[in-house]
C-alpha cells in the first residue's frame, strides 16, 4: 500500500525515482571533553583553523554559485560568513575553551546551543532560515574539527544514478552543489517556501517539496518515491497504479504546456477585443529573462526585498542600481514595476535589528519601515531614479494605508532627483509612482488615494488576509483564506471602479490574478493589467484569450450579489467552465491530485 504525504510545493515538476537520504547533520560531539591547562592554546588554534577552513569553503561555494546560478543567489552565503566573523560566536567559543577547559568541539557546540535557544522562540520563516544557516556553519566547523569527510564532498554523487534527494533540511551550500542531471527531485522534512534552498531549487529547475514532516527518517536509500512539486505531494512505496496515474498526469501537464507555449507571444486580448497587459512577478533579477521568454509584457512586481534579506549589511546604491538596471534592460520599452522594500512581516534583514513583534504582519512592515529608516529608503530611491535612465521603471509602494505615505515618498524622490542631477547623473523629467492596495483601509480610500498616485496595483495576498483576518501563512486556517469571499469581491470591485473613475491604471499582482477564476473575475471588473509568477503566464493568457469581457462583467454583476464564497465560486465556475476545461489548470483549482 502506498503512503501519501503532503508538504509545501516549492518547485514544480513530477518525478518518479529512487530515494537517496542525505544525512548532512551536525555531528555528535563526544563526551568527556575536558582538557588540561597546557592544551588550551592548542585547542584555540584548532578552532581558529577550522573556522578559517569553513570560511574558505564557503567562499569557494559562493564563487561557484555566482558563476552557475547567479550573483544574487550567491549572496545567500553571506549570513554564514558573518556568523564565522561574529565576535559573540567566535570569541565566545574561545572564551569557553579558556575558562571551562573544554575541547574546541564542545565549546563551539555550547555556544551554538546558546544562539539557537535565543533564536528558536520564533517561528518566522526568516528566523528559521537563520537557524538553518547556523546549523550549516556548525556542521562544517565540527566536521573539520572531528576530521570527518568534507560535507560538500559527501553530498556528491558519483555513479550518475538519477534520484530524489531526501533530507531533513537542505542548506544552501548543499543545494547549490546538486547536479540537476542526477538529483531529479528534492523532498525535505522542514523548510519554507521562501527558504533559500527552495529559491535555489526553483532556479535550478529541480522539482521540490518542503516541509513534509518526518520523511528522512521513514525512507531509505533505494526506496521508490513519486514527487509532485506542483501540489506538494510525495507518494511512498507507490503501486503500479500510482505510477501510472502520475505518468498520465505528467503526460497531460506536458501536453497542456505545449498547447500553452504557442500562446506565449500572442496578445492578451479577450474574444471581444478587450486588451489587457500581462506582466510577471519576479523575486530575483535573474528571473526577468525567463519571464520575457514566457511572454511577459514587462514586470508587474519585482520584490526587491530579496536583495536584502539574509544580509548583514544593507546593499549599497551601486549594487541596487545594477540589479534594477538589469531588470529594466530585459524589457526594453515595457514597464518594469519595482516595489520598494517590503520588509517586516516575514522578512527580516539582520542589519535592521528588528525586534520581535507579537503581530509582525500588523507591525513595523513595508512602507512603514522605509519611511522610518530614511537612509535605507533614500539609497533605494536613488538607485531606482538612476536606473530609470535604462528603461521604463515605475516605483511601487507596499502596504500603503494613508495618502501621507505617498506624499512623503514623493518628497524623498524629488530630493533624490535634485541631488542626482547636481551630481551629473541623467534623471527623468517625470516618474511614475504607484501604490499597492492591500489593506481594507487603502481600498476604502481608493477614490482619494487615486488622486495622488499614477497607478494602483492590488496585492490580493495581503488584502485577503487583512480583510478576512486570516493569517496567510497559518496552515491551520488555510481553508478559511478564501479570496472569493464576497467581502473581498466587493472590495476588489470598488478598487477597480475607483481607479478607473480617476483614470489611472489598475493592476493586480496578488495570487488571485494567477487563478483562472480570479483572472476571469478581474477581467470582468475591468482591471487593466494582471501580473503573475512566470509559470502562470501562459495559463492566464489562455483564460484571457478564451473569454469575453461581456461575459466576465456579467459574472461580476452576479458575484457582487452573492452572499457566500461558495456562491461566488459557483457563478464564476459555471461561466468560465463553459469555455475552458478548468481541470487542466495548475493554479489553485489545479489539476486535481490523483487520489
Ligand atoms: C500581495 O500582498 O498580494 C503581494 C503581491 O505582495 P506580497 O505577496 O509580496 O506580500
Ligand atoms: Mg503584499
Amino acid at each position: 500500500m502506498s503512503v501519501v504525504r503532503d508538504g509545501i510545493p516549492a518547485s514544480p515538476g513530477i518525478v518518479i525515482a529512487p530515494v537517496r537520504v542525505l544525512r548532512w547533520e551536525v555531528p555528535r560531539v563526544p563526551h568527556g571533553a575536558v582538557i588540561s591547562e597546557d592544551r588550551v592554546e592548542y585547542e584555540i588554534q584548532r578552532f581558529r583553523d577550522a573556522c578559517d577552513y569553513a570560511r574558505e569553503r564557503i567562499r569557494v561555494l559562493q564563487e561557484r554559485t555566482a558563476r552557475t546560478v547567479g550573483e544574487v543567489e550567491a549572496r545567500i552565503f553571506e549570513p554564514q560568513v558573518l556568523m564565522l566573523e561574529d565576535a559573540d560566536l567566535i570569541d565566545g567559543t574561545i572564551g569557553t575553551i579558556r575558562e571551562n577547559h573544554l575541547t574546541a568541539e564542545r565549546a563551539f557546540e555550547w555556544r551554538v546551543l546558546e544562539w539557537e535557544s535565543a533564536l528558536s522562540h520564533s517561528s518566522h520563516p526568516m528566523v528559521l532560515d537563520r537557524l538553518a544557516d547556523l546549523a550549516d556553519v556548525q556542521t562544517r566547523v565540527l566536521r573539520r574539527l572531528m576530521n570527518m569527510p568534507d560535507p560538500d564532498l559527501a553530498a556528491r554523487v558519483d555513479d550518475g544514478e538519477k534520484y530524489i534527494l531526501v533530507a531533513r533540511e537542505l542548506t544552501p551550500s548543499v543545494t547549490v552543489q546538486l547536479d540537476p542531471k542526477t538529483v531529479v527531485g528534492i523532498a525535505t522534512d522542514l523548510g519554507t517556501r521562501t527558504s533559500h534552498s527552495a529559491i535555489l531549487a526553483r532556479s535550478l529547475e529541480i522539482p521540490c517539496v518542503v516541509s513534509v514532516g518526518n520523511l528522512s527518517d521513514t525512507v531509505h536509500d533505494g526506496d521508490e518515491m513519486i514527487l509532485d512539486g506542483r501540489t506538494g505531494r510525495v507518494v511512498l512505496a507507490p503501486t503500479e497504479e500510482d505510477r501510472e496515474a502520475y505518468r498520465q498526469r505528467d503526460y497531460l501537464i506536458r501536453e497542456w504546456e505545449q498547447e500553452l507555449v504557442l500562446l506565449a507571444h500572442l496578445p492578451a486580448v479577450t474574444r471581444d477585443g478587450s486588451r489587457l497587459v500581462l506582466r510577471a512577478n519576479i523575486d530575483l533579477p535573474g528571473e526577468s529573462d525567463h519571464a520575457r521568454d514566457h511572454g511577459a509584457e514587462g514586470v508587474g512586481l519585482y520584490r526587491t526585498e530579496f536583495l536584502v534579506v539574509g544580509r548583514g549589511t544593507a546593499p549599497g546604491e551601486e549594487e541596487q542600481y545594477r540589479a534594477y538596471r538589469r531588470v529594466a534592460e530585459s524589457f526594453p520599452g515595457q514597464p518594469v514595476i519595482i516595489r520598494t522594500f517590503d520588509l517586516g512581516g516575514d522578512k527580516f534583514p539582520a542589519f535592521l535589528h528588528m525586534g520581535r513583534e507579537e503581530n509582525p504582519f500588523l507591525g513595523w512592515r513595508a512602507i512603514r519601515v522605509c519611511l522610518d529608516e530614511p537612509e535605507v529608503f533614500r539609497t533605494q530611491l536613488r538607485a531606482l531614479v538612476r536606473a530609470m535612465a535604462h528603461g521604463e521603471i515605475r516605483v511601487m509602494l507596499p502596504l500603503v494605508n494613508e495618502i501621507s505615505e505617498v506624499t512623503r515618498t514623493r518628497v524623498l524622490i524629488d530630493q533624490c532627483i535634485g541631488e542626482l542631477r547636481a551630481e551629473g547623473h541623467p534623471v527623468p523629467a517625470v516618474y511614475t509612482l504607484g501604490a499597492m492596495v492591500e489593506t481594507p483601509a487603502a481600498a476604502l480610500i481608493a477614490p482619494e488615494l487615486a488622486k495622488h498616485v499614477d497607478f494602483f496595483s492590488i496585492g490580493t495576498n495581503d488584502l485577503v488576509q487583512y480583510t478576512l483576518a486570516v493569517d496567510r501563512g497559518n496552515s491551520r486556517i488555510a481553508s478559511r483564506y478564501n479570496p472569493f469571499h464576497p467581502a473581498v469581491v466587493r472590495l476588489l470591485d470598488f478598487i477597480c471602479r475607483s481607479g478607473r473613475d480617476a483614470g489611472i491604471e489598475v493592476g493586480v499582482c496578488g495570487e488571485v490574478a494567477a487563478m483562472p477564476l480570479g483572472a476571469f473575475l478581474l477581467i470582468g471588473m475591468g482591471a487593466s493589467s494582471l501580473s503573475v509568477g512566470p509559470p502562470a503566464l501562459a495559463e492566464i493568457k489562455k483564460v484571457i484569450r478564451s473569454v469575453t469581457y461581456e461575459d466576465a462583467a456579467a459574472g461580476v454583476a452576479e458575484a457582487l450579489k452573492a452572499s457566500s464564497p461558495e456562491e461566488v465560486l459557483q457563478v464564476l465556475t459555471a461561466r468560465l467552465g463553459r469555455v475552458l476545461d478548468l481541470n487542466k489548470f495548475s493554479a489553485s483549482l489545479g489539476l486535481s491530485r490523483p487520489e
